[in-house]
């Protein structure tokens, strides 16, 4: 298939988008830029265009897909029996960057939901998504733009290769401005529980609701047989081809150290680098991320970050590791999953 490429702040607004919401309408498969990261759409309504995503992600059919919807009263029709608790979660953060898992209604198709019968649902904060969805009339299934494995894309330029082709349209609305996925939470016994960290923290929840709980599977590797709340747990995620490890400590000398003695065994590696630390090492390669005190640039910039390690041709990349305060969680749990687990903390 053809892609048509959009760039959104070039093009007459509406006539386009009355162009996508059909084209979503009649099943085609449309890139599209969110807060969080840029996804594949599909009318989530629709067996055989959600079946496309899963194609042209080459995503294993176990791993459910996110519902996006553009206003609450969309919520009805696919969710039912919202508990307090839940209802308090989507007043405090629908919309952004927030996905909540909930009891599904049958018109939601297994293929959305792995035959699972929750549904997670979300609703963007950005407006070119919230207008695609509204223009569609439909929950929109988007999972992150990227080939499974990979890191989520976050610009046009990093998705363009993989992506061309394999969708009707593609949608460029610039760099997202979050940069990493939404937090996804489900309420159980009345608790929010955290599947994947994001944006909004377990501060923010708390605050909300007075109780919060992280899930252990963040860090922990999962076994293959072991019962997961979340499937995406299990599936790798974020990595690039070249072997990477994460350097994690409180002690910034004692980071830097660490970091220069694998350096002395390896010398052909890359060191993704905090702006404050990027001129201290004995690296052949430098990649700055972003400045440790500001975590928000780091999520910024982090997948097309490690989008870039593999056109180095180097043995290793190395990783700093952050601080887990707020969104630093969410950063650490996809840099510890991007080196697949191979990470040191001293
Ligand atoms: P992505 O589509 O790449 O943003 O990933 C969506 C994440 O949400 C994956 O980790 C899925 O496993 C998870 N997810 C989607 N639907 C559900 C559900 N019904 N229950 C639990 N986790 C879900
Ligand atoms: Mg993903």
């Amino acid at each position: 298939m053809q892609t048509k490429y959009i760039n959104i702040s070039t093009i007459n607004e509406d006539s386009i988008y009355d162009e996508i919401g059909l084209a979503l309408q009649n099943g085609k498969l449309v890139v599209f830029p969110t807060e969080t990261v840029y996804g594949i759409g599909a009318n989530g309504l629709d067996e055989k265009a959600v079946k496309k995503i899963y194609e042209a992600k080459g995503r294993s059919s176990d791993n459910p897909l996110i519902l996006h919807i553009s206003d609450i009263n969309m919520l009805s029709k696919i969710t039912k029996n919202i508990s307090f608790v839940e209802k308090k979660l989507i007043d405090a953060f629908f919309p952004g960057p927030f996905t909540l898992i909930l009891e599904r209604t049958p018109i939601v198709p297994d293929v959305v939901t792995a035959g699972l019968d929750t549904v997670a649902v979300r609703m963007p904060s950005n407006e070119i998504a919230r207008k695609i969805i509204e223009h569609a009339k439909l929950p929109i299934a988007a999972p992150s733009a990227n080939i499974s494995g990979k890191p989520s894309g976050t610009e046009v330029t990093d998705i363009m290769d993989e992506l061309e082709n394999k969708v009707d349209y593609i949608v460029d609305g610039g760099k997202c401005n979050i940069g990493i996925e939404s937090t996804v939470v489900r309420v159980i016994d009345d608790i929010p529980t955290i599947l994947r960290p994001g944006k909004i923290t377990k501060e923010d929840i708390l605050k909300v609701v007075g109780k919060v709980k992280v899930d252990k599977h963040i860090f922990e590797k999962c076994n293959s047989d072991e019962k997961v709340l979340s499937p995406g747990m299990k599936h790798k995620h974020y990595a690039p081809k070249t072997k990477c490890v994460m350097v994690y400590s409180n002690n910034n000398d004692t980071l830097i150290k660490k970091i220069n003695a694998i350096l002395e065994d390896t010398p052909n590696s890359l060191v993704i680098s905090t702006t404050e630390n990027s001129n201290k090492y004995n690296a052949k390669y430098i990649l700055d991320v972003g400045s440790k005190n500001n975590l928000d640039e780091i999520s910024k910039n982090i997948f097309s970050t490690l989008r870039k390690v593999d056109l180095y041709n180097v043995d290793l990349a190395i990783i700093e590791g952050v601080s887990q305060e707020g969104i630093g969680l969410a950063i650490m749990n996809r840099l510890i999953r991007a080196c697949e687990y191979n990470y040191i903390e001293c």
